[in-house]
C-alpha cells in the first residue's frame, strides 16, 4: 500500500519555533507586540499595502468590515453563493440581507455582468470573492460600486500575492479581508487580516479592533487614557501568531514559488483531459496565478463522487469544496428564490487535488497519473 497522500500539509520552514520562543521571552505576548509590528509593517512597506490590521481570522476580518461600514437591518449585501460561509456570516451578524450572485461561466467568482441587476435602493456594499486566488472582474464591479455609491469588500482569503492588472488583491475595494488559516498559502494556525484602503476608515478600524477603546492610540501616546468610544470586540491576535506568520512571511517567495510550479504540472499534465469536456482553471488576462489551489470540473455530480473515491481508494485525498450558500439550510429559506445554476454547478462537480509545499514530484505523478487512468475508463 503506497503511503497516503493528504489534501493539505501546512507550511513549516523551521523559523516559527524560534521566532515564538522569542516572542514568549519577551515577556510581551498580548496582541500588537513586535512581530505583529514587523508584519504590518512588511505588508504596508513592501507589499504595496495602505494599512493593515491582524485578526484572529479572516472571519473576524469580515466582521470588521461590517462593523465600520455600520452595516444593519434593512441594508442588501450582495456576493456569491459559492463561497465560504464566513464571508456572509459577518454581514447576516448585523442583521443584513445577503443577496447571493452567480458564479460565472469561465471560473467560480462572481458575475459582474449580471451584478448591476441585483443592486437596490438598499444595497451597501459588494463582496467578490477572488476564487482560487484568481481576481474578479474588479473593473466592472468597481464601475458598479461607482455608480451606485457602494463599498466593496474583498474576500481575499485566498488572495494573498495575487493582483487584478498588476495591483494587489485586497487593496482595490474599500476594505480586504485575509486568511492565515492552515489551509492558506501563508499561514499561522488560525490567523488574518483587514486591509484598509480608504483612509477615512483608518483610525476607527483601530478602535473597533480593540473592544471599541482607544487603546491602540494610547500606546502610541496619542491619547493620555483609554476608554469606550465605539462598538467593537477582542479582533487582534497574541503576537505568538504573528510570530509564526513572520516566519512564514520571511519564506513567501519561495513559498509561492513552490505552489505554482506544482501548479503549472497539474496544468501540463491534466491539460488533455479538456478535450473530454473535463474543465481546468481559468484565468482571464487580468488575473493572476497565486498557486492557492488547482480544481477541475467533472462533468457531473456521479463522475465527481467517482472520480474521489477512486482517488481516495489510492490514498489521495482529493476533496469538493462550497455547497452554495443560498441552499444551505440556514439560509435556503431567506433566499429570493432565484436559481444559481454556475453555482450548484461547482458545488456538484468541482474537485480539489492536494497542493502542498512538500508534495514531491513523484507524488504528484501518482495524483496525475491517477486521475487520467480515471478517465480512459470512466
Ligand atoms: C478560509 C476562508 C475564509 C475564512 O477564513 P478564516 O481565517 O478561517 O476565518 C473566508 N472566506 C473564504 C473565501 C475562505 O476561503
Amino acid at each position: 500500500m503506497l503511503p497516503l497522500i493528504p489534501f493539505n500539509k501546512p507550511y513549516f520552514s523551521g523559523n516559527e519555533t524560534r521566532y515564538i520562543e522569542q516572542a514568549v521571552r519577551s515577556g510581551k505576548i498580548s496582541g500588537d507586540g513586535l512581530f505583529t509590528q514587523r508584519v504590518h509593517q512588511f505588508f504596508e512597506e513592501q507589499l504595496g499595502f495602505h494599512k493593515v490590521l491582524l485578526t484572529t481570522s479572516c472571519t473576524d476580518a469580515l466582521e470588521m468590515a461590517a462593523l465600520l461600514l455600520n452595516i444593519g437591518p434593512g441594508d442588501e449585501v450582495i456576493m456569491p453563493s459559492f463561497t465560504f460561509v464566513s464571508t456572509a456570516n459577518a454581514f447576516v451578524l448585523r442583521g443584513a440581507t445577503v443577496v447571493f450572485a452567480d458564479s460565472t461561466a469561465l471560473n467560480p467568482n462572481l458575475d459582474a455582468a449580471a451584478l448591476e441587476s441585483l443592486v437596490t435602493p438598499r444595497t451597501r456594499v459588494i463582496v467578490p470573492v477572488h476564487y482560487a486566488g484568481i481576481a474578479c472582474d474588479m473593473g466592472a464591479i468597481q464601475a458598479v460600486a461607482t455608480r451606485h455609491e457602494l463599498a466593496v469588500v474583498e474576500d481575499a482569503a485566498h488572495a494573498i500575492d495575487s493582483y487584478y492588472r498588476g495591483q494587489t488583491l485586497g487593496t482595490l475595494g474599500t476594505l480586504g479581508a485575509f486568511s492565515f488559516h492552515e489551509t492558506k498559502n501563508i499561514i499561522s494556525g488560525e490567523g488574518g487580516m483587514l486591509a484598509i484602503n480608504d483612509e477615512r476608515l483608518a483610525a476607527r478600524a483601530e478602535v473597533i479592533r480593540e473592544k471599541g477603546t482607544t487603546r491602540t492610540a494610547f500606546y502610541r501616546g496619542e491619547v493620555d487614557k483609554y476608554g469606550w468610544v465605539d462598538l467593537g470586540s477582542s479582533f487582534l491576535p497574541s503576537d505568538i501568531i504573528a510570530a509564526y506568520l513572520w516566519a512564514q512571511l520571511e519564506n513567501l517567495a519561495d513559498i509561492q514559488q513552490q505552489r505554482r510550479a506544482i501548479w503549472q504540472r497539474y496544468y501540463a499534465a491534466l491539460a488533455p483531459l479538456q478535450q473530454q469536456g473535463i474543465g481546468l482553471p481559468v484565468l482571464p488576462d487580468f488575473a493572476t496565478n497565486n498557486g492557492h489551489l488547482f480544481y477541475l470540473i467533472c462533468r457531473s455530480l456521479p463522475e465527481r463522487t467517482a472520480l474521489l473515491a477512486h482517488l481516495k481508494q489510492r490514498g489521495i485525498w482529493a476533496v469538493f469544496h462550497y455547497l452554495p450558500l443560498h441552499q444551505s439550510p440556514y439560509y435556503a429559506a431567506r433566499h429570493d428564490g432565484r436559481a444559481l445554476p454556475w453555482a450548484e454547478l461547482y458545488a456538484d462537480q468541482l474537485v480539489r487535488l492536494p497542493l502542498f509545499h512538500e508534495l514531491s514530484e513523484a507524488d504528484q505523478r501518482r495524483i496525475t497519473d491517477e486521475v487520467l487512468g480515471f478517465y480512459q475508463t470512466y
